[in-house]
């Protein structure tokens, strides 16, 4: 590997929930748009974490999985060919069928999608813990965000999200955090939930070194050598309606 001096002192910052609309019909950003935002807003790459769950298979009905499969890829594989000097890595945001708390997933590959991917919804997190843990990162996303999640059981998790900057909800981060503090094994990681524009690049990690993949990713995060991106959730006034 080539040291270079001039990035000895750089922090690199990545995004690590990040939705496109091809995929995630809640979007309202193609890929492209994305890596336009995520460049100006001066990120060094992001992780496509795109829906997996029942209404992504009542979006593809009538194609087969390997069909299904090409479709969630394909705005992967157009920023993949991208020349804007972002990264983009792979994940996903999965919901079991039985379950209706959200995970993200890191460590995916394309392999792993069209061999394995067909009966994960159907696992529930505690199956999928134990076929996948030694090879996924899973991490509860917004564990804490009102009306929709809860937070899983520990033991069948990697992390939680302790900061999710959507400002379309309630998060609650600092109970994730409180959370995180008691269970300090636990990973913690942060992202923005981009859907739209205004979502766009609030949280996030910062490295030390240049992401260029899975691997990389996944042993920063195991051995923690990453900072979060802080981010001061605003005050919902009393009884204000989320949308
Ligand atoms: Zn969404
Ligand atoms: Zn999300």
């Amino acid at each position: 590997m080539v040291l270079h001096l001039d990035e000895l002192e750089k922090q690199f910052r990545y995004d690590l929930h990040v939705h496109s609309k091809e995929v995630s019909p809640c979007g309202r950003m193609t890929i492209d748009e994305v890596g336009d935002e995520y460049k100006k807003k001066g990120y060094d790459g992001i992780w496509l974490t795109n829906h997996f769950h029942r209404e992504f298979m009542e979006e593809t009905e009538g194609m087969n999985w390997t069909e299904r499969v090409d479709f969630f890829l394909e705005p992967y594989r157009r920023a993949s060919e991208w020349d804007k000097g972002l990264f983009v890595g792979l994940g996903a945001e999965i919901r079991f069928y039985d379950d209706p708390n959200d995970y993200l997933l890191y460590g995916l590959t394309e392999e792993m999608l069209y061999r394995e991917g067909e009966d994960w919804l159907s696992f529930g997190l505690r199956e999928f813990f134990r076929r996948y843990a030694h090879r996924l990162i899973i991490v509860q996303a917004h564990p804490n965000r009102q009306d929709s999640s809860s937070p899983a059981d520990y033991r069948f998790i990697h992390g939680y999200e302790a900061i999710n900057s959507s400002p379309r909800h309630e998060n609650r981060n600092g109970k994730t955090q409180e959370l995180l503090c008691i269970c300090p094994w636990l990973i913690p990681t942060a992202g923005s939930d981009s859907h739209r524009p205004e979502d766009v690049g609030r949280s996030g990690i910062l490295t030390d070194c240049r992401l260029t993949g899975n691997q990389v990713l996944t042993k920063i995060l195991k051995e923690k050598r990453y900072r979060l991106i802080p981010f001061q959730e605003d005050r919902q006034p009393e009884g204000k309606e989320q949308k």
